[in-house]
């Protein structure tokens, strides 16, 4: 919006007259610093926190109040500041963490830049406490008014922050309630307490202690962090290329949100917001995760220090890596392969016993997921069961925070089968370790067991030595199909049919640059978009899979996709499109309902999952089986209580 002023109609900026040039003071260039660093009481806490934890502390307690806006004290128990040191740890681009352009270049502390302490100064009043092993006392020093003396304190640093933005009203007024100031400072604790395990963490409010984290090994922050759902509900990451591993959890899909208020990457220990990094998880979940909603992760990248700027924003949330397509391959193989170990595998590596006991205590301290979730809704809880029993565990809610998911199985499954006629099912040819029918088969053969009936033209149910298992036969059968098409299609081109009147929509100039300067990328995909006359596109053909669609929103979001990615995204949204249409494709080619399946079939359809790479969902994300264990059977009958 341009500010006309009434008496000369020319904008004002125009009008302004000139002024010489000056130096801007001291104080004014720490405010506007503190601008870009001091958005709310949350990046208070995260800078005071960083400096804790540069300083070796191993304890970090902080004390908020009025959500921080009243005041914000961070305690550590780190080697502490020399009182020499006091005063200048408050002036502008003065740090004792790096020297040199080199030592920027390998920086591996938190902090570097030195402004941080100088930058809350200039907008709250600070003061700062510390003593250093060597010092008789500890020294405190009031920013303000500079006054320095003795005081009673360990070895460590405080930092107390008081009446943020008291001298800037025009943000204090950007604040919140004290409560989602609160919740922004929690949060940038917990980032901490997940980078660092091995440091303990406390948070107060209004002197209530309301968080807190004791030291402990990774996965039991993680535990204490996110909640056990989140431990059982996610696969571990593991996954090294050349200069950078990469490491953590993610979430299988059925503990994906509806925002994505649950991913958290760190790099060299930093929590970042990285697009790039972003984007190559999400495409990992492409297969498996429905439309808008979010995974669910915590990713820890090593790299070494050369390879990654850390000074590209002011509060370092972002970072810059020197080779981007790495980091981004890097990322989408190591969920990828966390997310394919089908859990039709893992059964067989549990022990005996029910798959409720596994739970408990699954190998290697994971729960077996597939003893986790079972649809509750279409068996209800008898009415004379003691209600207690349902919490006990005998059945499980569904874990997502949607709608209940075996509900929406039964009904995406009606409406799928509602379709007529079914589609031509081929029986794979049977497996040549087929077992005489009266013998259980190995649980190491068969993880997913011996086929025993099909029920409702829709389950099949299966018997392993865990118990009881549950398939939705064409929910299972659309990821076979899928997958099965992915491997055989290779690197060929999607098919194209040309479009007898082409189909023009207006174009923005970004939309137009892609068309042009990405023909070969969109050709490939099946799809040919020109400009038809300055600002109009036209669609002339799409991919034949996809003749029944809107061809324009298709080609606009591949469009879309391929502007926001850029040079590195081409292959990974040809690889995309090309896994939609061929999802198209499987679920018309996938077994319908009531069509009745011998047992062979059966067997086949369980023994081609277990071949099947994440086969644990269909293409939709849906769930594809569940186990019953004997614990939960026996828990139906009351028996052995
Ligand atoms: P930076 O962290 O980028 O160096 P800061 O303004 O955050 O800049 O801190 C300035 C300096 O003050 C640090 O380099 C460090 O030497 C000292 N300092 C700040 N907080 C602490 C602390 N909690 N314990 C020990 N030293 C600290
Ligand atoms: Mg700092």
């Amino acid at each position: 919006m341009t500010v006309v002023s009434a008496e000369s109609g020319t904008p004002l900026a125009a009008a302004l007259p000139r002024r010489p040039i000056r130096e801007l003071p001291d104080e004014l260039v720490s405010q506007i610093a503190a601008g870009e660093v001091v958005e709310r009481p949350a990046s208070v806490v995260r800078e005071l926190v960083d400096n804790a934890l540069d300083a070796g502390a191993s304890q970090i307690n902080v004390k908020l109040m009025a959500g921080g806006v009243r005041s914000i004290v961070v305690e550590d128990d780190g080697i502490g500041i020399e009182s020499a040191e006091l005063p200048l740890a408050l002036r502008r681009h003065a740090t004792s963490k790096i020297g040199s352009l080199d030592d920027l270049e390998a920086v591996s502390t938190m902090g570097f830049r030195g402004e941080a302490l100088a930058a809350i100064a200039s907008v709250a009043d600070v003061s700062l406490l510390s003593r250093t092993a060597s010092a008789p006392h500890a020294l405190r020093l009031d920013a303000r008014s500079g006054e320095l003396g003795p005081a009673a304190r360990a070895v460590g640093t405080s930092v107390e922050v008081r009446e943020l933005f008291f001298n800037t009203p025009a943000r204090r007024k950007f604040l919140k309630s004290d409560s989602t100031e609160l919740a922004h400072a929690l949060e940038a604790v917990r980032r901490h307490a997940l980078a660092r395990p091995d440091v303990g963490f406390a948070v107060w409010h209004e002197g209530k202690l309301v968080a807190q984290w004791r030291p402990a090994r990774l996965d039991q922050r993680i535990r204490d962090v996110l909640g056990e759902e989140f431990l059982e509900g996610s696969r571990p990451v593991e996954h090294a290329a050349g200069p950078l591993t990469i490491q953590g959890r993610t979430a299988l899909p059925e503990l994906s949100r509806a925002r994505a208020d649950q991913q958290y990457v760190f790099v060299n220990g930093r929590y970042v917001h990285d697009r790039l990094i972003a984007h190559g998880v999400r495409s990992a979940y492409e297969d498996v995760l429905h439309g808008q909603r979010q995974p669910a992760y915590v990713l820890f990248a090593t790299i070494v220090p050369e390879l990654v700027d850390v000074n590209v924003h002011p509060t370092k949330i972002e970072v810059r890596f020197r080779d981007g397509r790495a980091v981004h391959q890097a990322v989408h193989r190591a969920v990828e392969g966390a997310l394919a170990v089908s859990r039709a595998g893992e059964v067989a590596q549990a022990p005996a016993g029910g798959a409720a006991a596994s739970a408990e205590a699954g190998p290697l301290g994971h729960p077996v997921p597939g003893a986790t979730a079972l649809p509750v809704q279409p068996t209800p809880v008898p009415p004379w069961l003691p209600a207690a029993t349902a919490a006990n565990g005998f059945m499980r809610m569904p874990r997502s925070d949607g709608p209940a998911q075996g509900a929406l199985a039964l009904q995406t499954a009606a409406a799928l089968y509602a379709q007529e006629p079914p589609a031509p099912w081929r029986v794979p040819p049977a497996p040549a370790v087929a077992a005489p029918p009266q013998d259980l088969p190995s649980a190491d053969e068969w993880p997913l067991g011996r086929a025993i009936a099909q029920i409702g033209g829709v389950y099949v149910l299966a018997e392993n030595r865990h118990g009881l298992v549950i398939v939705d036969m064409h929910a299972a059968h659309e990821r076979i199909v899928y997958e099965r098409l992915k491997a055989s299609i290779g690197a060929a081109a999607i098919e194209s049919q040309p479009l007898l009147i082409p189909a023009s929509f207006p174009a923005s100039p970004t939309e137009i640059a892609v068309a042009e300067g990405q023909r070969e990328t969109l050709l490939a995909l099946g799809l040919d978009v020109s400009p038809l006359s300055p600002g109009v596109l036209a669609v002339r053909a799409r991919p034949a899979a996809l003749a029944g669609g809107d061809a324009v929103a298709l080609a606009r979001s591949v469009l879309g996709e391929l502007a926001e990615l850029g040079d590195l995204g081409a292959q990974q949204v040809l690889q995309r499109a090309r896994d939609e249409i061929l999802a198209t494709m499987a679920c018309h080619g996938a077994v319908r309902a009531n069509r009745q399946l011998t047992l062979d079939e059966m067997n086949a359809l369980l023994r081609d999952m277990e071949r099947t790479e994440r086969a644990d969902q269909c293409n939709h994300g849906r769930p594809t089986w569940r186990q019953l264990g004997m614990r939960e059977l026996d828990g139906l009958f009351l028996r052995g209580r």
